[in-house]
């Protein structure tokens, strides 16, 4: 008999996935079968239609009703390259923070070197959030571009990127957000709050398969930002310059159609559960756990102390364990699988010094953990912690 798995590592992909996604990507391999945009018949047709409405899907949870605005692509990792190295130039400013994920980091580094860009990592507060006013100090003449994550994924901690995106407009700066953590986790209207570039994965909380990501770009930034990859789009064949349409202008090569059915059927999914609801019952499952961990001897709990700072990621560390050890103690004895490390966050552990100390051992809640699960853990720490 397989092993209950009790899974906490929705944060670097989500699982299990809903019934509908399985049956989408299914319905792919065994029936549809083809590309989208590229031939004529009945299964092409289907695909193409379904992609549509795999955008119109993403479009309306964000608010919005363009759906040539909503890019897709290979991953979280993927957009986000897009919107850096697509619209920074020679010598630009940027402003990020020390909470990023090398996502961001790394781009940023390379351009550093190969463009002259200069960057700002602005630090933040004792809870892990980042105050919009030393965003706003750190913006000076020649910064072309705010690149922040929305939600950590080390801490939790929630980003006030409403009040840094109206920085952002009223001193003329573009803006980036990351939002890998927070796609279906949390609401963001980008009808009230129209960012320019918002990326993030379809596999964590928009429970599509891995290998599919997204960005819904504001029409003003279109002409500014360059196409990372060019190639066919199956338009416009007989021109030999990537075609300046959207989505074409972005989206060169062959769709992973039966991810983007699956994140269809995701998103589809959350939209009729709705994001609140879904968030109530992963926080219920969070505060839970938060409780829990706080009666343990040794443990140390990182990230905001108000709930309503924070989505469901938990790290830890605790006194005279190191991080891989518990996560492979939890796994191997409970079947509890969560992830120890620096999360690909490395500046986040320099500032909540844990970063010699193999990090942390984080704990991402989705929305099919459950109450009794979380039971199951803590009895389980406490056994192991005795
Ligand atoms: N940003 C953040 C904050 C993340 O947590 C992750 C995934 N760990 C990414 C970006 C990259 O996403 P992906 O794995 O889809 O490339």
């Amino acid at each position: 008999m397989a092993r209950e798995r009790i899974y906490f590592d929705n944060a670097a992909t989500s699982w299990p996935k809903p019934p509908c996604v399985v049956e989408a990507v299914q319905h792919h391999l065994t029936q549809l079968g083809a590309c989208a945009g590229r031939s004529g018949y009945r299964e092409a047709n289907e695909v193409e239609r379904l992609i549509g409405d795999a955008r119109k899907q993403i479009a309306y949870l964000f608010g919005t009703h363009s759906l040539e605005h909503v890019i897709f692509g290979h991953n979280g990792t993927d957009m986000l390259n897009l919107g850096l190295h697509g619209i920074l130039k020679r010598g630009d400013h940027v402003v990020t923070t020390t909470i990023e994920h090398n996502s961001i980091l790394r781009p940023l580094s390379f351009l550093k070197k190969h463009l002259e860009i200069d960057v700002t990592y602005v630090p933040p507060g004792e809870d892990g959030r980042v105050d919009p006013a030393t965003i706003g100090e750190a913006i000076r003449p020649g910064t072309r571009l705010i690149a922040i994550t929305h939600v950590s994924n080390v801490t939790g901690a929630i980003q006030p990127v409403e009040a840094i995106y109206q920085i952002a407009k009223d001193r003329g700066v573009r803006m980036l957000v990351d939002a890998a953590q927070s796609a279906g986790h949390l609401e963001l209207n980008l009808s009230e709050t129209p960012i320019d570039m918002v990326a993030f994965s379809g596999h964590k909380g928009l429970l599509g398969p891995l290998g599919t990501g997204a960005m819904i770009l504001q029409p003003s930034i279109v002409p500014e930002l360059q196409s990372r990859r060019q190639g066919g789009t199956g338009t416009k064949s007989e021109q030999d310059e990537q075609p300046e349409e959207l989505p074409a202008k972005f989206e060169s090569g062959n769709a992973n159609a039966p991810g983007l059915l699956g994140l269809r059927a995701g998103v589809e999914y959350i939209r009729e559960q709705t994001v609140t609801a879904l968030h109530r019952h992963t926080m219920q499952c969070t505060a839970q756990l938060l409780e829990g961990m706080q009666t343990l001897p040794k443990v140390r709990i990182f990230g905001p102390e108000n709930l309503e700072h924070r989505v469901g990621v938990v790290s830890i560390q605790v006194d005279a364990f190191d991080p891989h050890e518990l996560a492979t103690a939890l796994d191997s004895a409970f079947g509890i699988q969560c992830r120890a490390g620096l999360h690909c966050a490395p500046m986040t552990h320099q500032h909540l010094g844990t970063i010699g100390s193999g990090g942390t051992l984080r704990f991402s809640l989705g929305i099919f953990n459950t109450l009794p699960q979380i039971e199951r853990t803590l009895e389980a720490l406490r056994t192991i912690l005795k």
